[in-house]
């Protein structure tokens, strides 16, 4: 019998193979015992170690797998004397191993499903914003040419409505385009530009762009403070997206004469942007589901038109993708705050 530890030394005359099996009174499964005998065989041709690795079936009909590593020893004329080896049961790592080798084989198998699955969804979403985008703006181009009298003499009530076709029409592929970004974002076919930027260019940039829409809400929106030295490592068109996707949102949720306030400070080797806006806010079991995708709070409040629930989705794995962070703090009917981090240069 192996011992507790799984492991003993027996002496055996040199010879027969079955002599092993008998020691640990069991037998070795008929499958092994060709090449075990053979591998045997070969140990017993000089006195290098040998290393054994077979099946044997014990008096209750359990199977185990045993390591056995032996020894020829001869005496000075070299003939055989006896054989000396250890016998270890190694049932529990040979299980032990099949299974690390079936959760990879697993792995592999999810991974190139995944992977297949994901090119097949590109090459679908390629396709489709090509089918769609091209009847689309044949849509917007020939509303263009009624409204502007080409076809034939039109009515003011016709002017009106090919202007109205034409705001769907652009809505239609606005939808379609972020979509497509966010399909591209989770794929993970999103190619980061990262270099070393003043922080405070993209923010005064972002103001620029975003502050006629806030003007002409009634809100005030303004660069509270950045540090001019402060430096970070990021893609700077993608940190632009999501700064002026922030402020449009601001913009968005706030109502006449309130405040929304851009600043960034550095702590610990990060830079941390804030939109700070004075709005209608977000409840708090809200809060974690608005960087899902398609999540709108209120979309009553937001006249549906604008928006598709992906704007915070799409920039929070943006900014993931620059090892960055975006979180949100707010207060219903007093604002909210948004933070995006990002490595300081
Ligand atoms: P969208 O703005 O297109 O609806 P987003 O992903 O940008 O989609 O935002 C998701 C939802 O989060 C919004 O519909 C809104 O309910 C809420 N939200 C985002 N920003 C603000 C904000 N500054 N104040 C209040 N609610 C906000």
């Amino acid at each position: 019998m192996l011992d507790k530890r799984g492991a003993r030394i027996v002496g055996l005359p040199a010879g027969a193979l079955d002599d092993v099996a008998l020691a640990q009174s069991t037998a070795i499964h008929p499958d092994d015992l060709g090449a075990t005998q053979a591998a045997f065989a070969a140990g017993m041709a000089d006195t290098k170690p040998f290393t054994l690795e077979y099946r044997v079936i014990h008096p209750d009909g359990s199977v185990h797998n045993v390591v056995s590593r032996g020894i020829l020893i001869a005496d000075e004329t070299g003939r055989p004397l006896r054989v000396v080896a250890t016998n270890r049961d190694a049932t529990a790592e040979h299980h032990a191993a099949a299974e690390r080798e079936r959760i990879l084989a697993a792995e592999r198998d999810a991974r190139q499903t995944a992977e297949a699955a994901n090119r097949t969804k590109a090459a679908f979403l390629a396709v489709m914003s090509h089918e769609l985008r091209t009847p689309l703006n044949a849509i917007g181009g020939y509303a263009e040419l009624m409204q502007m009298g080409i076809r034939g003499p039109v009515t003011p009530a016709q002017v009106e409505d090919l202007g109205r076709i034409q705001a769907s029409q652009r809505h239609l592929l606005g939808l379609i385009s972020e979509v497509l970004n966010y399909a591209k974002v989770e794929m993970g076919m999103v190619q980061y530009d990262i270099i070393e930027f003043p922080l405070r260019d993209a923010l005064v940039l972002a103001e620029a762009l975003v502050e006629p829409q806030a003007r002409a809400r009634g809100l005030v929106l303004a660069v509270a403070e950045c540090p001019s030295d402060l430096t970070v490592r990021a893609d700077r068109d993608k940190v632009q997206q999501i700064l002026v996707n922030l402020l449009y949102n601001a913009v968005k949720f706030t109502e006449v004469g309130g405040h929304i306030a851009l600043s960034a400070e550095c702590s610990e080797e990060m830079a941390h942007v804030t939109v700070r806006d004075t709005g209608i806010g977000i409840e708090a079991d809200q809060l974690r589901r608005i960087f899902d995708p398609f999540v709108q709070v209120r979309s009553d409040l937001t006249r549906t038109a604008e928006g598709t629930g992906l704007g915070l989705a799409i920039s929070r794995e943006l900014a993931r993708g620059m090892n960055g962070e975006l979180q949100v703090a707010s207060e219903p009917g007093i604002g909210s705050v948004f933070t995006l981090t990002l490595p300081c240069a």
